[in-house]
C-alpha cells in the first residue's frame, strides 16, 4: 500500500461504548435502543460505529436510506434495521429482507409496499410516523380517522411500532413537545381503536432522551450523544458525554513570512509580525469548512493556533509563530482532543453558524476513518 496523506479521524470506539452506556442507563430497563447511526454514522464510519455499539448491545438500528441498511448488513449487522426515510419506486422488494424495517409515512407508499408485498407472498412488519409537529413528514393526527381504515385494508402489510419526530426538544423548556407528546398519545389511541397492536412506541431522539419523560414509549432513538456531542446549548455541563471524534493532520511545510506578506486566497490574512506559517494538508474538500478562516483553531503541541488566511481545497495555514519548537511532522488536532485540550464540534459548528451534527457529517469520504 503506497503511504497516505497524513490526514484523518479516529474514531474512539471506548468513548462511543461510554456514551452508549450512558443511554442505555438514562433509557432504562424497560426501554430498548435503537442507534441512529444513518448518514455514515454522523460521518463516524457506519460499519465500524455499528460493530462496536452491536457488540454493546444496541437493540435496532435506525439508518435514513436503503442503501445504507444493506451496508450495515453487508458489514454482518444482525440486528433489527429502521429505515427512517422513504421507499422510493422500485426498492420495494429491498425491504423483504429479514428484520429490515420501513418507515410509513403515506397512503401511496403503503398501498405500493403492500402491492409488492402481496405478490411475494409476505407480511411486511412496518412503523408508521405520525407528524405530530415536525411538518415533515408523517400522517397528521387529523387524517388518521380516515387514514387507519385505508391502512386496515393492506392486509400485507403489519403495524409494529408507531413513531414521530419531535421538532424543538432541543429547547428543553420549549411547551411545543409537550403539545406533541400530547398528539402522539392522541395518535397512538387512535390505532388501537383501529385493532392494531403496535410493538414499538418511540419518539424519543438524544435531547428527549435526556430531558424529556415520555412513559408509554418503549424504544428511544438517540444519534448526536451517542458521538458524544450535544444536541444544543441547553445540555452544556449536564451530560458525562466523551467526543468520539478526532481528526488529525500533521504539518507539511513551514514558512516564515516578513510583516506585510499576504497568505492565501484573497490575502485575508496579512502578517503583522514576521509569523512562522505551517502548511496543513487537509481543506474544505476534506469538510475543514471554508467559513473556518481566519477563525478557526487547531491543537499543536498543546497549543491552540489560529487558522491564518482563507480554507483552501485540499491546504490551510496556520500561525504557528508562538509554538517553540514546532516542526515538519507535527500531529495538528482539528478536531477533538490532544495533550488534555479540546476542540469541540459545538465550539467549531458556533463559530461558522451551525450544528455539530453538520461539522461530523461535512467530514468527507476522503478522509480515512481509524477506528481504536
Ligand atoms: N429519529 C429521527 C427520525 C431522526 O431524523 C434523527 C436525527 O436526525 C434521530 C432520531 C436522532 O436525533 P438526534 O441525533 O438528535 O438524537
Amino acid at each position: 500500500m503506497p503511504v497516505a496523506r497524513p490526514t484523518h479521524v479516529d474514531i474512539d470506539l471506548a468513548a462511543l461504548r461510554h456514551n452508549f452506556r450512558l443511554v442505555r442507563r438514562q433509557a432504562g430497563a424497560g426501554r430498548q435502543v435503537l442507534a441512529v447511526v444513518k448518514a455514515d454514522a454522523y460521518g463516524h464510519g457506519a460499519k465500524g460505529v455499528a460493530r462496536a455499539l452491536e457488540s454493546e448491545g444496541a437493540d435496532l438500528f435506525g439508518v435514513a436510506l436503503l442503501e445504507e441498511a444493506r451496508e450495515l448488513r453487508a458489514a454482518g449487522i444482525r440486528a433489527p434495521i429502521l429505515i427512517l426515510g422513504g421507499i422510493y419506486p422500485g426498492q420495494e422488494a429491498g425491504f423483504f429482507e429479514p428484520d429490515l424495517i420501513p418507515c410509513i409515512f403515506d397512503l401511496t407508499t403503503a398501498r405500493r409496499l403492500n402491492a409488492a408485498a402481496k405478490s411475494a407472498g409476505r407480511i411486511l412488519g412496518c412503523h408508521i410516523k405520525i407528524d405530530t409537529g415536525m411538518g415533515r413528514v408523517g400522517f397528521f393526527n387529523g387524517e388518521l380517522q380516515d387514514m387507519l381504515p385505508e391502512l386496515n385494508k393492506l392486509a400485507n402489510l403489519r403495524i409494529d411500532g408507531v413513531m414521530s419526530h419531535l421538532a424543538v426538544a432541543d429547547e428543553p423548556r420549549h411547551p411545543f413537545t409537550a403539545e406533541q407528546v400530547e398528539r402522539f398519545r392522541r395518535a397512538l389511541a387512535r390505532v388501537r381503536e383501529a385493532s392494531h397492536r403496535p410493538r414499538f412506541l418511540h419518539i424519543d431522539n438524544s435531547a428527549a432522551l435526556f430531558a424529556h419523560d415520555i412513559p408509554e414509549c418503549n424504544l428511544v432513538r438517540p444519534g448526536i450523544v451517542l458521538y458524544g456531542a450535544l444536541p444544543s446549548g441547553h445540555f452544556a455541563g449536564r451530560l458525562d458525554l466523551r467526543p468520539v471524534m478526532h481528526w488529525r493532520t500533521s504539518i507539511a511545510l513551514l514558512k516564515t513570512l516578513p510583516t506585510g506578506s499576504g497568505v492565501s486566497y484573497g490575502h485575508r490574512f496579512i502578517a503583522t509580525r514576521p509569523t512562522l506559517v505551517a502548511t496543513l494538508p487537509v481543506g474544505y474538500a476534506d469538510g475543514y469548512n471554508r467559513r473556518l478562516t481566519n477563525c478557526g483553531e487547531v491543537l499543536v503541541r498543546g497549543r491552540r493556533v489560529p487558522v491564518a488566511g482563507t480554507v483552501c481545497m485540499d491546504w490551510t495555514m496556520i500561525d504557528v509563530t508562538d509554538v517553540p519548537g514546532v516542526q515538519v511532522g507535527d500531529e495538528v488536532t482539528l478536531l477533538g482532543q490532544a495533550d488534555g485540550q479540546w476542540i469541540r464540534a459545538e465550539d467549531w459548528a458556533e463559530k461558522i453558524g451551525t450544528i455539530p451534527y453538520e461539522v461530523f457529517c461535512q467530514v468527507s469520504k476522503r478522509v480515512p476513518r481509524i477506528f481504536k
